[in-house]
């Protein structure tokens, strides 16, 4: 019995035994879980407090980035207001490039401008550089290209960076960093905005360049803006000018005519009308309405051309023979002022593709002008060649001649120059700019030699093949 109860409450120690190690072992397992999982959690906080910091920090990088933005557009919101506020080509260059000191790295700068009718390249303003050593620089497309342009990198569409840094001459200083904008339209190169610095390599930064990318948009259109409105401004006192010379020229005859017409009314109603004094009046209010006409008609005739509103009749025709006719109209205007005219007819000519009622309004004016810039015992001599090209007909006469002065303006219309009619001719200064248009619309050239007191010879050109309508 005792053996039983010894047996059993050594079991029973036994398994309390067993049940204690299980609990410390369960305990341990569970402390050692927990501190896993402390550690875990230690570890997630510690990445999302370095996340946190991360994100912190790149949003005050964006943040002071867009501050810089917005500092950046505020001054470009600025420097756009003020150029477009500009409505004078010139002013709104020295606005740019006043307005440019906001390009850190720029000390001085200046505008190269594009001049359509000489081809050239001039500076038109400039900033911390002697506009007048700069005045005097002209340079031909080519030549801008491949001084600035050509060995340059191109940062962005139309913005250089210029990496040989030459100049055009001796007397102006060499920059040591310089950025161009080129103002092109359409493949047309408009002007080159120099932006330049004389003391760093690398004056420009990034910063800078992007500024100037943003800006060369508005740079543009103001820049054309301002020419064309430049343009217009040009053109109006050209057209007001013209008007005055237009209104200038009728008021003589017109004046001429209602003066006469008033005398012979005069006359009339006080009876005292005396023929051979009112024919005379009659041939002056004749002689004033022709005259009349001819300026009115001469105008139409210009406008009509100028606008486009001619369609040239193109046929192939042999130069003689429009000599011929030529020499018909003018023979007898040549024979009562003592002027020989020699018209040499050259066989071997090509025929050339003109509208022949045109071609004999250029030769018409060009003889009878030989003829009435002429002395009585002078001569006007017609000859023509021919190249490859063209044929050339010159009119030569042995008349007043011209001045150099004379010769700037000759083909203008209404010049006042210093021949005049040898015979009491009229005179209505519009048969040249009528030569040199109708000459034009057939794709030829005018031009003009004369010698003051010696002599003129006119000269135009018709190209053979002419290409511009078809002829039959
Ligand atoms: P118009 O003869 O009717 O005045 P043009 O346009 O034909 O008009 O000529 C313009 C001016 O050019 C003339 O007024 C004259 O002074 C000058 N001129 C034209 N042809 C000659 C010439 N052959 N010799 C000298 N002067 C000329």
């Amino acid at each position: 019995m005792t053996e039983y109860f010894l047996l059993i409450i050594i079991i029973f120690v036994l398994a309390a035994a067993i049940i204690f190690l299980v609990y410390v072992r369960h305990q341990r397992v569970l402390n050692d879980t927990r501190k896993m999982y402390e550690l875990q959690i230690e570890e997630i906080k510690k990445r999302q407090e370095q996340q946190l910091y991360d994100r912190t920090f790149d949003l005050k990088l964006l943040a002071k980035s867009l501050r810089e933005k917005k500092d950046e557009l505020e001054k470009i919101n600025v420097i756009v207001k003020s150029i477009n506020s500009e409505m004078n080509f010139v002013g709104f260059l020295n606005t740019i490039l006043d307005q440019s000191k906001v390009i850190k790295g720029l000390e001085r700068a200046r505008v190269l401008v594009y001049d359509k009718d000489n081809d050239v390249f001039k500076y038109k303003v400039a900033k911390g550089w002697d506009m007048e050593q700069l005045k005097s620089i002209e340079m031909s497309p080519a030549e801008v290209e491949d001084l600035f342009i050509r060995d340059s990198e191109e940062i962005y569409q139309d913005i250089f960076l210029v990496k040989k840094l030459v100049q055009h001459s001796d007397q102006l200083p060499s920059p040591r960093s310089m950025v161009v904008l080129r103002v092109k339209v359409k493949e047309i190169v408009e002007g080159y905005l120099f932006f330049d610095n004389m003391q760093s390599d690398e004056a420009f930064d990034e910063h800078d360049k992007q500024l100037l990318h943003n800006l060369k948009e508005h740079i543009i259109s103001a820049f054309l803006k301002t020419k064309i409105l430049e343009e217009l401004k040009k053109l109006n006192e050209a057209k007001n000018e013209f008007l005055g010379v237009v209104a200038h020229d009728l008021r003589n005859p017109l004046g001429n005519i209602a003066n006469f017409a008033k005398l012979l009314l005069m006359d009339i109603e006080m009876d005292s009308l005396d023929l051979t004094n009112a024919k005379k009046m009659l041939d002056r209010i004749n002689q004033s309405s022709k005259n009349l006409v001819e300026i009115v008609g001469g105008l139409l005739n210009l406008s009509a051309i100028e606008s486009g509103k001619i369609t040239l009749n193109l046929k192939k025709e042999k130069v003689d023979s429009i000599l011929s006719e030529c020499e018909e109209v003018h023979k007898n205007a040549a024979q009562n002022k003592n002027i020989q005219l020699i018209i040499e007819k050259n066989k071997s000519l090509p025929e050339i593709a003109v509208d022949k009622l045109r071609i004999m309004e250029v030769f018409d004016n060009l003889i009878s002008n030989g003829i009435k810039y002429s002395h009585s015992g002078g001569r006007v001599r017609i000859y023509c060649e021919a190249n490859a090209k063209e044929v050339i007909t010159h009119v030569e006469d042995t008349g007043q001649g011209l001045t150099e002065e004379d010769l700037q303006s000759i083909f203008s219309k209404f010049t006042r120059l210093s021949s005049k009619p040898t015979a009491g001719e009229s005179s209505t200064g519009l048969g040249l700019s009528i030569v040199k248009k109708i000459v034009e619309i057939h794709g030829g050239r005018v031009w003009v030699q004369s010698t003051k007191n010696v002599g003129s010879t006119f000269s135009f050109s018709i190209p053979i093949e002419n290409n511009s309508a078809q002829a039959v």
